[in-house]
């Protein structure tokens, strides 16, 4: 963790001849000129040994580009425009008509749509598994399976799953596995050395993250990444993003490169209020079930204790509740809608707390087992005081 917060800060930037200051300066461009013809036909921007076209890169996206590789533990990095891009490009590089792409139940909910929309009637087949059951997982791949998406914790329900089972599964059987590392940052674990054993390290193939949340911590960008360690599959990943014209505002990458430095402290003070308040919800009479990967009794929480260890800084500022089956989904509304601190919205990251009431039936295969029947609210915790925080649910339960 220190290792990471001291990386996130001292990194290889090398400034301007003459002009040695802490922040990258802002390159923009669409057209880079070239000395001569010869030059222009030359020219190696798949390799980062020059600069073609903006869409193709600039310095500032470079660095980006190389410090969000160094935070993943990767060596490559493409930007998109969102995290949802960052999902979408990874299917469209590695998928084809009569694939199969094998998603966790838990999954992104935008993740599931693609899938169930275009990928679908571009002849792709999806199959969802239990995050939690990685024989399911074993099971349900077949010849036909090109990639297989990975989340931990789960969206919204925040289960953890056996992360370096699952690689392990997807590595004996030469499937490419994709992990939604949104919620770890880079900070909670290594997506890329999930479990020491064994040559050559076991961790994912691609990590994607959407830059949105943590790396830019205002709730003001929307970005995404792409990382790999393997140089082959990077450029496959890039002939895509090259081709579908991804490009990313050099304005928006320094908000990034401008917000980096501060992450692990950010995300720490994340954790720190999530747990808290976890810990509060789960003595209240209101809530059957408080779901944290912390939390003991957390579905996947052994997981994420081998995985991440106890210390703070190693989870999301993100928890959910079940209301009791006694309240109404009206009743857990007028909750929401009393919060004054929590405000209603979506996404996360940033300085301010957010509260999403969810219809996780529509939302599932099916109920799941390890989870309560009734309302599910999920909070993502800001940066205010945790007294704050923890009033403010007291207060709204009252509008119950
Ligand atoms: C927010 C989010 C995304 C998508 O990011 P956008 O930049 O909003 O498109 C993807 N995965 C997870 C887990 C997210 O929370």
């Amino acid at each position: 963790m220190s290792e990471k917060r001291t990386g996130l800060i001292h990194h290889p930037y090398v400034p301007p001849e003459g002009f040695a200051a802490p922040q990258p300066g802002v390159f923009k461009a669409s057209t880079v000129f070239f000395p001569t013809v010869a030059a222009m036909r030359s020219r190696e921007w798949k390799d980062k040994t020059g600069y073609t076209y903006g869409l193709h890169g600039t310095p500032t996206s470079y660095v980006l580009e190389e410090r969000l590789a160094t935070l993943e533990g990767g060596v490559q990095c493409l930007l998109v425009p969102s995290g949802l891009a960052a999902i979408a490009t990874v299917a469209l590089s590695l998928l084809k008509s009569g694939d199969e792409v094998l998603i966790p139940d838990n999954a992104y909910g935008p993740n599931k749509a693609l899938a169930q929309g275009e990928l679908k009637d571009w002849g792709i087949t999806p199959q969802y598994y239990d995050p939690l059951d990685p024989q399911d997982l074993a099971r349900r791949i077949s010849p036909k399976t090109r990639l297989v998406w990975l989340e931990a914790a789960g969206s919204v329900t925040l289960e953890f799953p056996d992360l370096p089972e699952q690689v392990r599964i997807c590595r004996r059987a030469g499937v490419l596995s994709a992990l939604d590392n949104t919620w770890g940052a880079g900070l909670a674990f290594n997506a890329f050395d999930l479990a020491q054993e064994g040559a050559g390290g076991q961790g994912v193939d691609i990590s994607i993250h959407a830059l949105t949340k943590y790396p830019s911590g205002g709730g003001d960008v929307l970005m995404g990444s792409i990382v790999t360690r393997d140089p082959q599959l990077h450029i496959r990943l890039k002939l895509t993003h090259m081709r579908l014209g991804l490009g990313v505002g050099m304005n928006d990458v320094e908000a990034v490169l401008r917000a980096l430095p501060s992450m692990a402290l950010r995300y720490r003070e994340h954790d720190r209020t999530a747990r808290a308040l976890a810990r509060w919800c789960q003595t209240r009479p209101e809530f059957t079930q408080v779901l944290h990967p912390a939390l003991p009794g957390s579905p996947g929480h052994a997981h994420w204790q081998a995985l991440c260890g106890a210390e703070e800084g190693r989870a999301a500022g993100l928890f959910s509740v079940i209301f009791d089956a006694r309240y109404s989904a009206a009743q857990v509304d007028a909750f929401c809608d009393a919060l004054r601190l929590f405000k209603l919205g979506y996404s996360w990251g940033g300085p301010i707390s957010l509260v999403v009431p969810y219809e996780l039936a529509g939302m599932r295969q099916g109920w799941p087992a390890h989870l309560a029947r009734g309302t599910l609210v999920r909070f993502s915790t800001g940066l205010e005081a945790a007294e704050d925080l923890q009033a403010d649910l007291a207060q709204a339960l009252t509008a119950l």
